[in-house]
């Protein structure tokens, strides 16, 4: 069997197009741009990349993009006294500051002062906590782009049985209260589970979240399984003979000869998360001006 390639590019691209028609219906009834800010403390590199990408897209989708680049000395009481301002201004409807922060600056602080009807990361323990009782909140972007893709492949997830492997809060555990959401079985794996091959190997559904490169491999995939690979792992230059290329955490070439359908690394689960943040923002827009968004299917 060679599974088919689940395209998260076009995917993505096609809900940027959904998001920038509905960005322009929202500013002709609100009478202003839905806006989202993104904070950026320090220079690290990777972080600089997603910010400039996000204020791009963000632009491009219609909607309006206020840019906060802090220093790195930049102190906890200033960067939660900005936080306080965006949470109170009007033409903010989605505020995101990027992780990882400096060591001197308490991530988890910052994240709580995030008003929670403004968390369009869904980090927030108050969006946590909503998406495990089953309320309408922010869910994390890179997760619900995981599902959207899912959800276009197999339409009901009912009754699957589902393998998250990773049980980080921005990836792992919102993916399993998804999925559970979603009535699959679900199990959670992670760096302590025993027999991780047989855990994975029942699974109709696998979302590999660990970033370890090329971890699981094709022997682990059950026949015609649909297989998720959230992972994002450069290799080594000298690996590659010095390209440095880009792995999941699923080695692609054998368990694309088993799996039913699987996505790629780059372009399958990656272009997902900013397409869903956008996503994030429009709903927080209709919802902060307590207007109706009139597409579930976004
Ligand atoms: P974390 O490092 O926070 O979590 C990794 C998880 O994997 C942990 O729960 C850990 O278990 C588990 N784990 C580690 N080693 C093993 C092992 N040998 N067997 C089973 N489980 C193991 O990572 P994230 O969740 O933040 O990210 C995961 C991957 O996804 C990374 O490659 C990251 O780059 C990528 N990513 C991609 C995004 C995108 O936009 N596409 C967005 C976010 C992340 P334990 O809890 O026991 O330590």
């Amino acid at each position: 069997m060679t599974a088919a390639v689940i395209d998260g590019k076009t995917f993505a691209a096609s809900l940027r197009g959904r998001i920038a028609e509905l960005a322009a219906a929202f500013e002709a009834k609100a009478g202003r741009k839905a806006g989202l800010a993104v904070v950026l403390v320090g220079e690290d590199p990777a972080s600089q990349v997603y910010v400039r990408s996000k204020g791009k897209q963000t632009v491009e989708a219609g909607m309006a993009s206020f840019e906060h680049k802090l220093d790195a000395s930049t102190s906890e009481a200033d960067l939660l006294a900005l936080v306080d301002r965006l949470n109170n201004d009007p033409a903010v409807d989605g505020i995101l500051v990027q992780l990882p922060m400096p060591g001197h600056i308490d991530e988890q602080k910052v994240i709580g002062a995030i008003s929670p009807d403004k968390d369009v990361d869904g980090f927030h323990v108050v969006n946590a906590g909503r998406l495990a009782v089953g309320q309408h909140g922010f869910v994390p972007c890179t997760p619900l782009g995981c599902l959207m893709l899912l959800k276009d492949r197999l339409g009901s997830l009912s009754g699957l049985e589902a393998v998250v492997i990773g049980r980080s809060n921005i990836v792992g555990k919102p993916m399993a209260q998804l999925l559970l959401g979603e009535s699959c079985t679900v199990t959670i794996a992670h760096s302590r589970t025993r027999d991780l091959p047989d855990v994975v190997c029942r699974a109709d559904i696998v979302v590999a979240a660990v970033g370890r490169p090329e971890m699981v491999k094709g022997n682990w995939i059950k026949p015609g399984a649909t297989v998720i690979d959230v992972g994002i792992n450069r290799l080594p230059p000298a690996v590659e003979g010095g390209k440095g290329r880009l792995v999941g955490d699923v080695d692609y070439a054998s368990a694309a000869e088993v799996a039913g359908a699987i996505t790629p690394v780059p372009g399958g689960v990656g272009p997902m998360t900013i397409a869903v943040l956008l996503r994030n923002a429009l709903v927080a827009a209709h919802r902060n001006a307590g207007l109706a968004l009139d597409d579930d299917t976004i």
